[in-house]
């Protein structure tokens, strides 16, 4: 349900978007209008029959660690394989591992992926507010459907296939907004390691994060249209408007080394979870109404970066 409401907003910001042609813009919302989700797990892994029959050909060897991990590839590699030819809708142990917390957009089946794993706890619950589960679960809906727009996302059409879709005036002013992200995120700092981000690096995820909060907020306030209001929390003092924002910000709480942190600077594509928090807030303008920060302040600075 959720995953409908973060499209259609998503339908809703490209048929407002100034900055794309009109062909192009066709092009968008076909897509993102035939993105699907798979969600939880597939069916098929309660059924044991299937199950045994996928696993029938795996021989592995007690003890042996890496001759394992080798037979494994070769099996993963053999299978692939053999699928050749297939419906990628047959393929149903291509999703992802229902353990995992964590969410994907794959381009090649312009499919978003939200494992079981991620329906619960922090993320997902589905008797507390719906502010708390738009701000943690819909925020990485949001980031998932804006992975199909991204640099490599938007190589891809509605159907998967290697397609530029884009004409040059759209994709010129596509780049120039995510400048404006790189600009922005290569003025952070982190002190600690006396380091600053590389908004380069991190741009396609910034991005993400940016219009996945985006759409979020709008999602919620959609799904909250003509229903009773929903309560604050017990014993917190904020509104239920605060707590979306501190809903959004509580799941990338974490704690790192230093240098786990400093790996992450130089190599990972992830901005540090402080800077999923305060870039996309500082850049959506209801979070400075909802806190009343003065224009100009940390949280509310007079250029505003938004590309989705
Ligand atoms: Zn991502």
């Amino acid at each position: 349900m959720a995953f409908q409401y973060i499209k259609n907003e998503f339908v809703g910001i490209l048929e407002r978007i100034d900055w794309m042609g009109e062909e192009t813009k066709q092009m968008a919302l076909k897509k993102v209008k035939a993105m699907d989700a798979y969600i939880a797990y597939p069916e098929q892994i309660r059924n044991h029959t299937l199950v045994d029959q996928f696993y029938e050909n795996l021989n592995l060897d007690n003890g042996e660690f890496t001759q394992n991990i080798l037979l494994l590839k070769r099996w993963n590699k053999e299978r692939d394989l053999s699928q050749y030819g297939r419906k990628t809708s047959e393929i149903w142990w291509k999703q992802t591992q229902p353990a995992i917390v964590n969410a994907f957009y794959n381009p090649l089946e312009n499919k978003i992926q939200l494992p079981a794993a991620l329906l619960q706890g922090v993320f997902f619950e589905k008797d507390r507010p719906y502010y708390l589960n738009f701000a943690s679960f819909g925020f990485l809906i949001g980031h998932e459907i804006t992975h199909g727009f991204d640099e490599r996302g938007k190589q891809f059409d509605e159907t998967g296939n290697l397609q530029d879709w884009w004409d040059n005036e759209t994709d010129s002013r596509f780049r120039k907004k995510i400048q404006c992200m790189i600009d922005q995120y290569d003025g952070y700092s982190v002190d600690e390691l006396n380091m600053t981000l590389s908004g380069d690096l991190s741009k396609g995820e910034n991005m993400a994060d940016n219009g996945g909060l985006k759409l979020a907020l709008k999602a919620y306030e959609s799904w909250a249209k003509g229903r009773p209001q929903e309560p604050p929390l017990p014993g917190l003092e904020f509104t239920p408007d605060k707590l979306f924002w501190i809903g959004a910000a509580n799941f990338w709480c974490e704690k790192q080394s230093k240098s786990a942190l400093q790996n992450q600077l130089l190599r990972d594509e992830h901005s540090p979870g402080r800077f999923r928090v305060i870039g996309p807030m500082s850049n959506i303008p209801e979070f400075s109404a909802t806190f009343n920060c003065p224009l100009g302040s940390k949280m509310n600075p007079i250029r505003k970066c938004s590309v989705w």
